[in-house]
């Protein structure tokens, strides 16, 4: 296996990685009952930082929230429990994975007798999309599997029945040559990608679909915002309609695996002159310099692992 570290935290104890198990009638494993964060710890000269811990620890809360899902801890303890195991797995650079979800109690659909766990797994993660796929870029296709539609699944929930839906966004697009694929919403507007936010360059505007084209209210799709409003880039969040991909300056995707993921080809059509984009490169830049601690963290989106 290409991940592990020494140790999970289960509700409440360091578990050996190989012994964090759980019951096969458990309601997550039939339903998808739970709900998860993926969250990135940086390394740079000053120390070790979570980036956005707080956000996704609220997101996660608010993931609970939708799903009726009365979790057993608040933000602040979670906090203090994801530090606990950075620390007890001497981690540095780390994806953490926290998730909710529902036990073993009950095997009929609804929830209500089955306990809630909690779970936060890190390991060292490397580039998500590839190895060289900041620098270079990505391709991707269009997929021919919608988002979920508004009403269906909330899109807003990080919840893990949704990525049903991603993998076979993600598997078609592996399938047909992509690292990635672009899905639309039920409208046939720009949604976004099966783990990642969109970005669109053209005439000098930075495009994101909006809240209503059933994506995930991404952290790092916040953070390029606040970015590009800092260099005086103009924003607008909307629906957008799939062709303006083809006649983009650039394009981008945005996670917190895929971080800021230039995309230099969609369909087999280059976008722009087939390279990473000066817009792309400028807002990747800023990005990194704040993790890095070469730019002041303005917003306090470092969260120090002390
Ligand atoms: N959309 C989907 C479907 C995702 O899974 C993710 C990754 N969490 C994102 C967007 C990006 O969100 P974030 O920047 O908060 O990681």
């Amino acid at each position: 296996m290409s991940f592990k570290a020494e140790k999970i935290w289960m509700d409440g104890q360091m578990i050996p990685w190989d012994e964090a198990k759980i019951h096969i009638l458990s309601h997550v494993i039939h339903y998808g009952s739970g709900v998860f964060e993926g969250i990135r710890m940086y390394h740079n000269d000053k120390g070790s930082f979570i980036f956005r811990a707080q956000d996704h620890y609220q997101r996660l809360i608010d993931s609970c929230k939708i799903y009726r899902l009365v979790p057993n801890y608040n933000v602040q303890q979670l906090m203090k429990f994801t530090i606990d195991l950075l620390k007890a797995n001497q981690l540095k650079d780390a994806y953490i994975r926290p998730l909710v979800f529902r036990g073993f109690g009950d095997i009929g659909v609804s929830p209500k007798n089955c306990p809630i766990h909690t779970m936060i797994s890190a390991w060292n993660w490397g580039r998500y999309l590839g190895a060289d796929a900041l620098e270079k870029g990505i391709e991707v296709g269009v997929s021919s599997w919608q988002r979920i539609a508004a009403n269906t699944l909330p899109s807003m929930a990080k919840a893990c029945g949704n990525y049903l839906n991603s993998q076979l966004i993600k598997m078609e697009a592996i399938e047909n040559g992509y690292e990635e694929g672009i899905a639309l919403d039920k409208d046939g507007y720009l949604s976004e990608g099966s783990g990642e936010n969109l970005f669109i360059v053209k005439d000098n505007i930075l495009y994101t679909p909006n809240l209503g084209s059933s994506i995930l209210y991404g952290i790092t799709r916040d953070s390029v915002i606040k970015i590009a409003q800092e260099l005086n880039i103009k924003v607008v969040e909307k629906k957008i309609p799939r062709e303006i991909l083809y006649i983009a300056d650039e394009v981008f995707f945005t996670g917190t695996a895929a971080e800021i993921t230039p995309v230099v080809k969609v369909d087999g059509n280059s976008i722009g002159d087939g390279k990473v984009g000066e817009t792309t490169l400028q807002i990747q830049k800023l990005f990194f310099d704040v993790i890095n601690g070469k730019k002041e963290d303005k917003y306090n989106w470092l969260y120090a692992v002390t």
